[in-house]
């Protein structure tokens, strides 16, 4: 279990916050615990903005699988839950992005950490500037958190942290 990882999640296809749900129940069913989550976001598209708001979140947990095997993991869960890819960027049941492993840095074909475009996406950075005390030292020198907060337009709190949704998320 001593590998970091953060992973992002995000829907924009209803019901989002049972996708959510399903998502968190499914990494709770492998062999990952989950060290700490953020607030559930909403926030407009980007990209592609013909298309509904998304909600996003992040979670930071601790995994023995390496980059690939938690790759396999996620894709599973995205088939799963009817993840399909018709436009790029486009709308979505579930989306999960690893945004970083340990501070480990990996470029193949299929998968690149840290996340290319994590610095970027104030619906990523605002997520994890709430919780970026759970994050080691090497992870947060990677993370450019002023590129979000210039622009936080369009990521606003849906649900709280530690209020009824949330919390909804990590119950059987
Ligand atoms: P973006 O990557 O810009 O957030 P997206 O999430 O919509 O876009 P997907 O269609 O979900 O893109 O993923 C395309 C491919 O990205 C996946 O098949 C996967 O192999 C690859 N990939 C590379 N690096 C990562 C990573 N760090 N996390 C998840 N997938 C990754
Ligand atoms: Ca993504
Ligand atoms: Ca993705």
């Amino acid at each position: 279990m001593s590998n970091k990882v953060v992973i992002s999640l995000g829907t924009n296809i209803e019901p989002r916050l049972l996708y959510l749900k399903n998502a968190v129940q499914s990494i709770l069913d492998s062999n990952i615990t989950i060290e700490d989550f953020s607030s559930i976001y909403e926030t407009d598209p980007i990209g592609y903005e013909e298309q509904d708001n998304f909600l996003n979140m992040i979670l930071i947990v601790k995994t023995s699988l390496n980059p690939y095997k938690l790759l396999e993991l996620t894709q599973r869960i995205e088939i799963e839950l009817e993840r399909e890819r018709l436009v790029r960027w486009g709308p979505r049941t579930i989306d999960l992005d690893m945004l970083l492993y340990n501070n480990e840095y990996e470029n193949s074909d299929v998968l690149t950490i840290p996340h290319p475009r994590i610095n970027e996406r104030a619906f990523v950075l605002i997520p994890l500037y709430e919780i970026k005390s759970s994050l080691e030292d090497n992870q947060l020198s990677i993370i450019n958190f002023e590129n979000s907060l210039l622009r936080d337009e369009g990521v606003k709190i849906w649900k709280l942290k530690d209020g009824e949704g949330v919390l909804e998320l990590f119950e059987s």
